[in-house]
């Protein structure tokens, strides 16, 4: 029945359009008027439903009789790439999933021969998306002494992908100078080179999260096939997984593998391997493999080329001294010099004024007050403090008190989280504490969010107030 509907269907559509949507669908039950179909995801049965229900109807009908029915199975979502809203959605072809979610009509999947569609051989076939922002490419990635050796490790990578000794490539530096970018660049760039090639960029917490899943839904089997089969694995802030062991020993093997195969892996973190806390030194010696390379703050010349490009891809004009004047006063970060140079524009558009020196002498100046009070222990305190109704005394002093011990460690968290301040350090401003009560002050809040839904909503809240 359904191949009559197939050729039917393929008379009638695009060729394109068939392949695409038509050839994955399977067959899989006909019960009385209703036949079943199986569709690799919610997705696809949604623009099936929208753009093919009609000629579904028809054919069906032709084959079926008035009575005809479709049902759908959808195998189950594939949570292994997250949608990110600049991808395009492309419908993959799942793998690995044995349970499906039936729609229209409840159809009971317990019986055994209906697992067998959902094994899918070949899995070379599958269609992975890279999640790969297009913004962030080379070209508009600049280069400057700061950025040079990452730079152009990154583009021999991306020409000779798993090829080079560059693999791992290891991209190292603080907080936004450029990792993430010149990740997606290079992903890009392989991307336009071999098209066949399959190209993955994830951040170390979503990939720890889907781990977990995997793990709690027990099909950690399926998650690490799932990043075997990629050709270049981008894997961003690494220094995430510290102290998550599983998730290292989960990630050492598919490295293993990975490697073994040729296959390039491209990381970020925010500190160089020796630097790095609470990984594993096997994972770690893995890291030394191939080359770390060191993104540093840009120069004076490449703020100013930075903020010129920005400007230009935003159509807007802005005189040569203002640019200078802000690149001179923004130094260390790049995600600052574009947050002040936008916070100008939008200034001066409210405002109706025209950027002078001035105007942005008093946006320089919030801005970086701003991404002070940000990162200010004594801020945390406050902010902490207040949200419980206490003073900051009494979040500091010696009390064993309850609520008051969560409100210091919550602090603490906080700290760690948002200041880049030792634990020594943190622990010295919060109360005269060691390294090791701070230390422990993290790992309890970690796990309390995890456990007690009240905490979780404390620190959800605070998490709100204390980020701009
Ligand atoms: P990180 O991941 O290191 O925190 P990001 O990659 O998110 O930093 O970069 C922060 C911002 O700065 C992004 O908008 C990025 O496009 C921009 N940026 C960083 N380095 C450069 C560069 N060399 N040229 C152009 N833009 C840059
Ligand atoms: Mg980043």
């Amino acid at each position: 029945v359904w191949n009559n509907c197939l050729s039917f269907i393929k008379d009638n559509i695009q060729p394109q359009a068939y392949k695409t949507w038509f050839e994955p669908i399977l067959a899989v039950k006909l019960s009385d008027r209703a036949l079943s179909i199986q569709v690799p995801s919610k997705f696809f049965y949604e623009w099936l439903e929208e753009h093919y229900v009609k000629i579904l109807k028809v054919a069906l009908t032709k084959e079926l009789g008035e009575q005809a029915k479709l049902v759908y199975i959808i195998k189950m979502e594939n949570t292994y790439g997250n949608k990110q809203p600049f991808t395009e959605k492309i419908p993959s072809t799942n793998r690995g999933a044995v349970k499906s979610q039936d729609v229209d009509i409840p159809l009971k999947n317990k019986n055994p021969e209906l697992k067998n569609p959902f094994v899918i051989p070949g899995i070379r076939n599958v269609k992975i998306e890279s999640q790969l922002n297009p913004n962030y490419n080379f070209e508009n990635f600049l280069e400057g002494d700061s950025n040079r050796l990452a730079r152009n490790a990154g583009i021999a990578v991306a020409n000779k992908p798993g090829g080079t000794s560059f693999n791992p490539l290891l991209i190292f530096g603080g907080v936004g100078l450029g990792k993430t970018h010149l990740a997606h660049a290079i992903g890009i760039d392989i991307k336009d080179k071999y098209p066949e090639k399959t190209v993955l960029y994830i951040s170390a917490e979503k990939f720890t999260q889907q781990y977990i899943d995997s793990v709690k839904k027990n099909n950690r089997n399926d998650f690490i096939h799932f990043y075997q089969i990629i050709d270049v694995l981008i894997i961003d802030d690494v220094q995430f997984l510290s102290g998550k062991s599983g998730t290292q020993d989960v990630f050492f093997h598919i490295f293993n593998h990975l490697h073994q195969n040729g296959k390039q892996v491209i990381l970020t973190s925010d500190k160089a391997p020796v630097d790095m806390q609470d990984i594993e030194q096997r994972l770690l010696s893995r890291f030394k493999w191939g080359l770390s390379a060191e993104l540093q703050s840009p120069d004076f010349e490449t703020r100013v080329s930075i903020l010129k490009n920005k400007l230009y891809r935003d159509g807007v004009e802005m005189h040569d001294d203002i640019i200078e004047y802000v690149a001179k006063h923004i130094k260390t970060n790049v995600r600052e010099l574009e947050g002040a140079i936008i916070s100008l524009i939008a200034q001066s558009s409210f405002n109706k004024k025209e950027i002078t020196v001035n105007l942005a002498k008093d946006v320089v100046e919030k801005f970086v007050k701003n991404t002070k009070r940000e990162v200010s222990i004594d801020y945390i305190q406050k902010v902490v403090s207040d949200y419980f109704q206490m003073d900051v005394n009494t979040l500091q002093s010696k009390t064993r008190k309850r609520h008051i011990v969560q409100a210091r460690q919550l602090a603490m968290f906080f700290a760690k989280k948002f200041t880049k301040a030792s634990l020594a350090s943190i622990g010295s401003q919060i109360g005269k504490r060691d390294h090791a009560t701070v230390l422990h002050a993290c790992k309890t809040v970690d796990n309390l969010s995890s456990t007690d839904k009240q905490f979780r909503k404390y620190v959800e809240d605070l998490s709100k107030k204390l980020s701009i």
